[in-house]
C-alpha cells in the first residue's frame, strides 16, 4: 500500500493533444478515490501515466514516497483492471488468476494460496477450472479483480471496470468493490465517466474536464458547493440549471432579477457567501438545481414557466420548461409524483430562495 501523487503532470501526445494540463494531486494511502469527468477528459492517461505505460512530458509520478518516472510498470507494483477485461479465453479462471504471478516468477506454494485467497474473496472457488467463454458477465469482471488483487499491488487502478456490465449488475459489484477495497485497505484509484458511480463510490471524487482537476472533494461537498459551473452542470442528473442574471442591490438588500421581477435574497444567503456583495450592479450566472423548484403553493417565491416537456418517472416528474426571461436552454425542475399537468402549457412553479447559487461570468463560484 502506499500514497499517490501527481505533481503539475502535463501529457502532451505525438499529435499535439493535451491529455493532462498541470495535473496535481494527492492520493493517501488507503483511500478510495475517484476520477470522473466526461469522456477524452484525460482520465485513462492519468492512470496510464501512474501505471508506467505512458511517461509525462512534464511533472513528476509518485508513488509512497519515490519519484517513479522512468520506473518499468512492474518496478511500480501497480495493479490495472480495465474495461474489457482481456481475460485470456484460452485458459481456465486459475490460470488466469496465476498468470501474473508465473510472469513474476512465484514460488508454487505462495502463488497457491494467493490464488486460494482472491477466489475466496471474489466467490470465485467452484468457477476456477472454467474458461471466460463459460463464465457471466460479472463473473468476468471478479476474474480481472481476482487477476489484479492476487498481485499483492501498492495500488489498484480500475478504467470504467463496470461499463461492460447491465444497470442491476452494475449497482451491486459496485457495493462488492467498495467493500473489497475497506477489506483490503490498498490505496485504489476508480476511473468512470458516471457521476453516480463517482458520488456513490469515492471517499473523495476527482471531477476532470479537459485533462484540467476541477475540484477534489466529498461526493457530498461536490453537490453541495461546487468549485465552478462546470462541476455543478456534471454532479446530478438533471444536473444545476444555470442562466445570467442581475443582482442589484436596494433597500432591501441584494436582489436577484429574473424577468420582471425582483426576489430579495435571504440573509443566510449572503452569509454563506460573502463575496456576493461585491457583485451588485453586475451580471452573474445564477444556478438552480432541479430540486429546488416545487409546485407554487408550496415554494417562497413563485414564476410563471411554459411548459416545453415533461418525463413521468412514476414517483417523480422532470418538468422542463421556460421562464418568462431568457435562458440558452430550457431548465429542468424535479417534482415528486405526477404533478398532473398537460403536456405543453403554463404552470406555476416555486423556488426556494436559499438554494440559489451564483458563479462569476466565468464560470467560477461565488461563495
Ligand atoms: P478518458 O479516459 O477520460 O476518456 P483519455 O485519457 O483516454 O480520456 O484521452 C484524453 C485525450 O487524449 C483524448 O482527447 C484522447 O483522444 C487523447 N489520446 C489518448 N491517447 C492518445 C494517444 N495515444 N495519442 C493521441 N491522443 C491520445
Ligand atoms: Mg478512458
Amino acid at each position: 500500500m502506499a500514497a499517490v501523487s501527481f505533481r503539475q503532470v502535463s501529457k502532451v501526445f505525438e499529435d499535439g493533444t493535451r491529455a493532462l494540463v498541470d495535473f496535481s494531486l494527492d492520493v493517501n494511502d488507503g483511500e478510495f478515490a475517484v476520477f470522473v469527468g466526461p469522456s477524452g477528459c484525460g482520465k485513462t492517461t492519468a492512470l496510464r501515466v501512474l501505471a508506467g505505460l505512458e511517461e509525462p512530458t512534464e511533472g513528476e509520478v509518485i508513488i509512497g514516497d519515490q519519484v517513479v518516472n522512468g520506473w518499468t510498470p512492474q518496478r511500480r507494483n501497480v495493479a490495472m483492471v480495465f474495461q474489457n477485461y482481456a481475460l485470456y479465453p484460452h485458459m481456465t479462471v486459475r490460470a488466469n488468476l496465476e498468470f501474473p504471478l508465473r510472469m513474476a516468477k512465484m514460488a508454487r506454494e505462495e502463488m497457491r494460496r494467493r490464488v486460494a485467497r482472491a477466489a475466496d474473496v471474489l466467490d470465485l472457488a467452484g468457477l476456477l477450472e472454467r474458461r471466460p467463454a463459460e463464465l457471466s458477465g460479472g463473473q468476468r469482471q471478479r476474474v480481472a479483480m481476482g487477476r489484479a488483487i492476487v498481485r499483492d499491488p501498492r495500488v489498484f487502478l480500475m478504467d470504467e471496470p463496470l461499463s461492460n456490465l447491465d444497470a442491476r449488475l452494475r449497482t451491486q459489484i459496485r457495493a462488492d468493490i467498495a467493500a473489497l477495497q475497506r477489506r483490503f485497505g490498498t490505496t485504489t484509484i476508480y476511473v468512470t465517466h458516471d457521476q453516480v458511480e463517482a458520488m456513490t463510490l469515492g471517499d473523495r471524487v476527482v471531477v476532470m474536464n479537459a485533462g484540467l482537476v476541477q475540484q477534489v472533494d466529498a461526493p457530498r461537498r461536490l453537490y453541495e458547493r461546487p468549485a465552478n459551473t462546470f462541476v455543478a452542470g456534471f454532479v446530478g442528473s438533471p444536473g444545476m440549471n444555470l442562466f445570467r442574471t442581475r443582482l442589484v442591490s436596494s433597500t432591501e438588500g441584494l436582489s436577484v432579477h429574473l424577468g420582471d421581477i425582483r426576489f430579495p435574497l435571504p440573509p443566510e444567503i449572503l452569509a454563506e457567501r460573502p463575496q456576493l456583495a461585491a457583485h451588485a450592479g453586475g451580471q452573474v450566472l445564477a444556478g438552480l438545481r432541479p430540486e429546488a423548484f416545487s409546485r407554487a403553493d408550496e415554494g417562497a417565491w413563485r414564476i410563471d414557466v411554459g411548459v416545453e416537456a415533461l418525463e413521468a418517472l412514476g414517483h417523480e416528474t422532470l418538468v422542463y420548461f421556460r421562464p418568462a426571461w431568457p435562458v440558452e436552454n430550457p431548465l429542468a425542475a424535479r417534482l415528486p409524483g405526477r404533478p398532473g399537468m398537460e403536456k405543453e402549457g403554463q404552470l406555476a412553479l416555486g423556488i426556494d430562495p436559499s438554494s440559489f447559487y451564483f458563479f462569476e461570468l466565468d464560470g467560477s463560484a461565488i461563495y
